[in-house]
């Protein structure tokens, strides 16, 4: 058991990183963060940063020798480096799990290999492969890239033939090809696993991405489901399958005949469980840092509705946002980052609309969300 006091390494400084950082502090835990940016969002709260990559082995292994549990936020990360800290103190998730993940192939080869409900996918590595690849598993398809593609990046989007020759960029990596999903609506499951074998989930969290970037969370989402519900148990076996610990949320497709197809799986505390924090009784970041430092779990119970907007660097091109307009409500709680340079796409900070209201609590959020800038300015 890690106990106040004791030091938690991060591996990245982001949102997730700075979250982890402040729930530990709030439980008397220290926090090392290892990013390369000085003054990263988690290196503001932290106990101390060390700036280097990454990826940087030296560095890694620098914070793993101060720390007395190591755990990420990135999962990005290359295995030699997480192996290496592995060699000299404990590592939640480990190097195993985030070799398997860090690579969409082998991420859906491990889904298919337990009978785990996907979209059919196929491996392309040329402009050849693709043509047979889109007859495989059809039109409408979409193109990702194996490794470091996320928030919508390194994606193409076939619709039919014609759109073959415009995959070129996509395919300067190894890629997957994937059957678009015709979904009703996309979910997340977000449980947290123990080194004891026990898990937990929150309530499920029904989300909407704009250009393939999440914008918006309700939970527990629009149509509720029940702790007993498949879905509950679908993200439990995928975690029990891999031996993770730690939080990590499953992202899922839910088709029109109910039925649920897994998109994919981040290892560790995800934006889809920001809500949590403000509307759970343990928030996601909390519960992380339980199992990782082995800690009993907290309660997941949930105050009432909640809803979460990403605010995105786009909010910023006409200069600051109107925050008066959001913190002046009595249920909201407004959330940032800390990044100094706002840049399109990039998530600067969140809000979580905490509250019941006539029209809807989404409906209202997207109002109070629609106020930050002036019309003009407002994308979607
Ligand atoms: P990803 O980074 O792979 O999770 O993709 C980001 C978002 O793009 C998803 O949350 C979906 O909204 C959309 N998307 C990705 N893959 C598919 C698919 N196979 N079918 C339909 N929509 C998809």
């Amino acid at each position: 058991m890690i106990l106040p006091g004791q030091t938690v390494g991060i591996l990245g400084g982001g949102q997730l990183g700075r979250f982890l950082s402040i729930e530990a502090r709030l439980m008397g835990l220290k926090t090392v963060v290892l990013d390369p940016t000085p003054g990263s969002p988690a290196g503001q709260v932290c106990d101390r940063q060390i700036v280097a990559p990454v990826d940087d082995a030296k560095a890694a292994l620098e914070l793993a020798l101060l720390c007395d549990v190591v755990t990420l936020e990135w999962e990005l990360i290359p295995a030699p480096v997480l192996e290496a800290i592995e060699a000299v103190k404990p590592l939640f998730p480990s190097s195993k799990v985030i070799r398997l993940i860090q690579d969409r192939l082998t991420q859906k080869d491990f889904l298919h290999k337990h009978g785990f409900p996907q979209t059919p996918y196929a491996e392309v590595s040329n402009a050849t492969e693709l043509k047979k690849a889109a007859k495989k598993v059809g039109y409408p398809c979409i193109l990702k890239r194996r490794t470091h593609g996320y928030d919508g990046k390194g994606q193409y989007r076939l619709k039919s033939a014609k759109d073959l020759p415009g995959a070129a960029a996509t395919l300067q990596a190894p890629c997957v090809l994937e059957a678009m999903v015709d979904f009703q609506r996309e979910v997340s499951v977000i449980t947290a696993f123990g080194q004891d074998g026990q898990s937990r989930a929150f309530p499920l969290a029904e989300n909407v991405h704009r250009n393939g970037i999440l914008h918006s969370t309700v939970a527990p989402a629009g149509i509720p489901i029940p702790q007993s519900d498949p879905v509950f148990a679908l993200a439990d076996k995928i975690g029990r399958a891999l031996g993770h610990v730690g939080v990590m949320a499953v992202e899922m497709f839910q088709k029109k005949d109910g039925s649920i197809l897994v998109n994919e799986i981040a290892p560790r505390v995800h934006n889809s469980g920001h809500y949590t924090l403000g509307a759970c009784a343990t928030s996601q970041f909390e519960q992380h840092l339980r199992a990782v430092c082995a800690l009993p779990m907290g309660s997941t119970a949930i105050d009432g509705p909640s809803v979460m907007i990403n605010l995105l660097g786009e909010l910023w091109a006409g200069g600051e946002p109107r925050w008066k307009e959001l913190i002046g409500h009595p249920y909201v709680k407004l959330f940032l980052y800390g990044k100094a340079k706002p840049a399109p796409g990039r998530k600067m900070g969140h809000f979580l609309f905490l509250g019941e209201h006539p029209d809807g609590p989404l409906l209202e959020a997207e109002r109070l969300y629609s106020r930050l800038v002036p019309a003009a300015l407002v994308q979607s």
